[in-house]
């Protein structure tokens, strides 16, 4: 039992969980034995992977418990308290208890509990943003009582104001995520995109190149966060861009939302009193059900209120729930334990790369992610990610700046502490993991294809998948995940 680890809560508890799963798995198994073998495989297959996926975490039996109720057949369309279904009275303390918490726990004036995803917290914010801030000719301009009254024309008015509007989003090569304005995703067809990157040298975001490419490109959305940038973000700098230009700034800190909930960012490094909407996947270093949230000022609270019927239908009352649950383990003073180790431990793992030699973007890390350059070991993120499965390191391809292989083989590999700190790992386990990662890429060489030269074969030297799989599990046995648990 650690402080940090979410299941560490003493064997009484890991007890009464266990009971919990053993009784559902025999009820599962009376219909449908398969997935209860399944879930039982799952758990075993966590329990013996050293997860250094950076966006994945563990979530407390308390949290995964919660998901599994009732609240999953209700209907609740609306908002707490003004719903389009009967009989919600227990949704409503869900939902607005989740969103308490999330109010709470950021220090934000309003939060928003029902997205189902992070994609759908991000539609929200965009549909929110465009509903406050574009200047559309409302319905008494346009001659109508009723939104059904408006004709054809009136719409292709409408649709040419809120379908014409511009974002300005960090690139997915330097970090950005699909949703900020990437053009194979609706945020970069429904909106005139521009992206900003990442100094070619350092690797660090330039404030003075955003600032200049938003005075010229004049954005209604300045998005800032990311999926794969291993550095804080100034926010305070941010809104001053957005200030300049007249945008709204929108954070997604869906990655380091456990960060700032556990005060390891504060000041300009929270998003939460500088943006003026907020979203956030709350699965991640958050370490709750998968699922999203917005948080906003008081100025967009009406407008993210409309969530559904706007973007969303019914909300996942089992998973708001579930949110509420999560949202009140990391209001507990053993969040910021966690996540103060969370930052910990990326930063030795990262020492780790840099003194055995291995290439990272912008040198190192003072979040919760570091990106491999695997071009330093002569092989493509796809060959590294590979090999290091076949030695029981779950990581994940990613891009890095400019990448020569481009977004599928990419020249990357991500990793991130949050799951594994949540297991206990501290910064011996994480030097050691360093040492495992390196011995397996300096040991797997590119191999050709039946046409030639391949981006995704390669070969790795007798021995050495087995003797790193078989360290990372003794790794792992001296911290069990979910400890006393047993199936
Ligand atoms: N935003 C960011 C920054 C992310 O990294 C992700 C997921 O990886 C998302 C949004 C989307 O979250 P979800 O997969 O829950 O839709």
């Amino acid at each position: 039992m650690t402080s940090v680890s979410a299941s560490g809560q003493g064997a009484e508890y890991a007890a009464t969980a266990s009971e919990a799963y053993q009784a559902a798995l025999r009820v599962i198994e009376t219909v449908e034995p398969r997935i209860a073998e399944a879930t039982r495989k799952e758990l075993a297959d966590q329990r013996d992977s050293l997860k250094l996926i950076a966006s994945e975490n563990y979530a407390s039996p308390a949290v995964l418990l919660t998901m599994g109720t009732w609240f999953s057949d209700k209907y609740a369309e609306g908002t707490v308290g003004h719903r389009f279904y009967a009989a919600c009275q227990n949704v409503d303390t869900v939902e607005a208890l989740a969103a308490e918490h999330a109010r709470e726990l950021f220090g934000a004036p309003y939060a928003y509990a029902q997205p189902h995803s992070g994609i759908d917290a991000n539609l929200v914010a965009y549909w929110a943003i465009l509903a406050t801030r574009v200047e559309a000719p409302g319905l008494a301009e346009m001659g109508a009582k009723h939104i059904n009254d408006l004709s054809e024309a009136d719409w292709e008015k409408l649709r040419a104001k809120l379908g014409n509007q511009r974002l300005l989003g960090m690139s997915l090569d330097t970090g950005g995520h699909l949703t900020h304005g990437f053009r194979p995703n609706i945020s970069g067809k429904m909106f005139h995109q521009r992206q900003y990157g990442t100094d070619p040298t350092t690797g660090f975001i330039d404030y003075d190149a955003v600032a200049a490419s938003a005075r010229e490109f004049k954005p209604l959305v300045l998005v800032a966060g990311y999926s794969a940038y291993p550095r804080r973000v100034n926010f305070a700098k941010m809104r001053e861009i957005a200030d300049e230009v007249g945008a709204t700034l929108m954070v997604d800190m869906a990655h380091f939302a456990g960060l700032v909930a556990g005060k390891v960012f504060t000041g300009d490094e929270d998003p939460v009193p500088h943006a003026h909407v907020v979203t956030t996947t709350t699965h991640k270093s958050l370490r709750g059900p998968r699922g999203g949230l917005v948080l906003a000022t008081e100025e967009f609270a009406p407008a993210v209120d409309k969530g559904c019927p706007m973007v969303l239908g019914g909300p996942l009352s089992h998973v708001m729930a579930a949110k509420a649950v999560a949202l009140a383990e990391a209001r507990q003073p053993e969040f910021r334990t966690y996540a103060q180790a969370v930052a910990d431990n990326a930063q030795t793992l990262a020492d780790g790369f840099v003194k055995r030699d291995a290439g990272l973007v912008t040198g190192g890390t003072d979040n919760h992610l570091v990106l491999l350059d695997v071009t330093s070991f002569g092989l493509t993120g796809r060959q590294a990610e590979s090999a290091l499965l076949d030695s029981g390191i779950v990581t994940n391809r990613n891009a890095i700046p400019a990448d020569p292989n481009g977004a599928w083989y990419t020249s990357g590999i991500r990793f991130g502490s949050p799951a594994l700190t949540t297991r206990g790992f501290g910064a011996d386990e994480f030097d050691r993991v360093s040492e495992l990662v390196v011995e397996v890429l300096s040991n797997t060489q590119p191999a050709a294809g039946p046409n030639g030269p391949s981006k995704a074969k390669y070969t790795i030297a007798d021995g050495v998948a087995e003797r790193v799989h078989a360290a990372a599990s003794e790794l792992l046995e001296a911290n069990p995940l979910y400890p006393g648990l047993t199936l």
